[in-house]
């Protein structure tokens, strides 16, 4: 029987709800084409009920939702690992999170509504692999990792490989994205995330931007910038970082390496802004993130007009 959504079908589906990884990718290598593995449903189902969902054969839906072995945030020696299945708001609750990476503790929190964070999952963001996906720049400045599991392998692969395109990661048929690995890294100076958007709440970005600054005898050591919104993908701004890197601490020194992400950004214009004004805004938010990086405050988020 087909269900009935506004003027659109979500397609005929048979629903699996597996409560072990091994289950998910028994069903995923079984089951092969048709599959859709669903977490938190909060990008899926909307897509569905846009039509976004068609197949000329049988979907299978995997809920990976109550895999117990992909829901956990666990610090061990200098690594934060998160289970895929995490949900955004335990992410930005974490303490753990909040006290090592405060950066994707506030990208979380700022994504979506209370509902939307209390359904949306970690895994979910990355693998929708929206532009504009709120904790893909802080993990990205993070050097994060994902481990990427199939029936009988496993790969360990730096998020910066992780997205091919609007949409599109390198996750191959029957492959589930079960954590997230995040290496600490104390920031001498510090670090910040600031997502622009049309409202200061409950907005997709316009812009976002996080950065994290190490300094040694007053030059840049180790600088990093990502940027979401701005490119088909999220993005580390590697031409910005080396340009800082090695200079003496300055606000011109900012102002110019901020400049040089202006560079490196390919926005598109949509509905929530043109692309002339995320090029400008790329530089407005990556000076405000690194010069905040110097004044104590590890976050932000400002709205602006689109
Ligand atoms: C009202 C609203 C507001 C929103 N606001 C924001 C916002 O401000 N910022 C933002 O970034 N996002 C926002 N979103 C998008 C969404 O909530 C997030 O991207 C969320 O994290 C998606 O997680 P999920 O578990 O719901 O994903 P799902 O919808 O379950 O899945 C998303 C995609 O990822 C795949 N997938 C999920 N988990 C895995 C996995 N572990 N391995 C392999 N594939 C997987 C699914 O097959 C699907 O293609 C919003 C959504 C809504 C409805």
């Amino acid at each position: 029987m087909r269900n009935f959504v506004g003027l659109r079908a979500i397609p005929e589906m048979e629903y699996h709800r597996p409560i072990a990884l091994e289950q998910a990718l028994k069903l995923l290598s079984e089951l092969k084409e048709g599959c859709k593995i669903i977490a938190g449903g909060t990008d899926l189902v909307p897509a569905a009920r846009r039509g976004r969902m068609s197949s000329s054969g049988h979907i299978h839906i995997i809920d990976i939702s109550s895999i117990k072995d992909l829901d956990y945030i666990i610090k061990e020696d200098d690594m934060i690992r998160i289970g895929a299945v995490t949900k955004l708001s335990e992410v930005g609750a974490s303490t753990v999170v909040k006290e090592h990476v405060p950066i994707l503790a506030e990208a979380a929190s700022q994504t979506g509504s209370l509902q939307v964070r209390n359904l949306g999952t970690i895994g979910g963001n990355l693998c929708n692999a929206s532009p504009a996906a709120d904790t893909a720049p802080p993990l990205l400045a993070l050097d994060a990792r994902v481990n990427i599991r199939g029936i009988d392998k496993q790969r360990l692969v730096p998020l910066k490989e992780f997205f091919t395109g609007p949409g599109e990661t390198i996750l191959a048929p029957g492959e589930i994205l079960a954590e997230v690995q995040i290496p600490i890294t104390e920031p001498t100076a510090g670090s910040c995330f600031i997502k622009l958007g049309r409202r200061n709440a409950f907005t997709l970005s316009i812009v976002s931007v996080a950065t994290l600054v190490k300094v040694k005898d007053g030059i840049f050591d180790d600088v990093r910038i990502a940027l979401g919104a701005v490119a088909p993908t999220p993005i580390r701004a590697s031409k910005a970082e080396k340009y800082l890197t090695g200079k003496k601490v300055s606000e011109q020194v900012i102002d110019d390496g901020a400049k040089v992400v202006t560079s490196e950004v390919k926005p598109i214009s949509d509905v929530r802004a043109s692309a002339r004004y995320r090029k400008d805004m790329s530089y407005i938010v990556t000076k405000r993130a690194l010069t905040m990086c110097f004044n104590g405050s590890q976050v932000t988020s400002f709205a602006g007009k689109g």
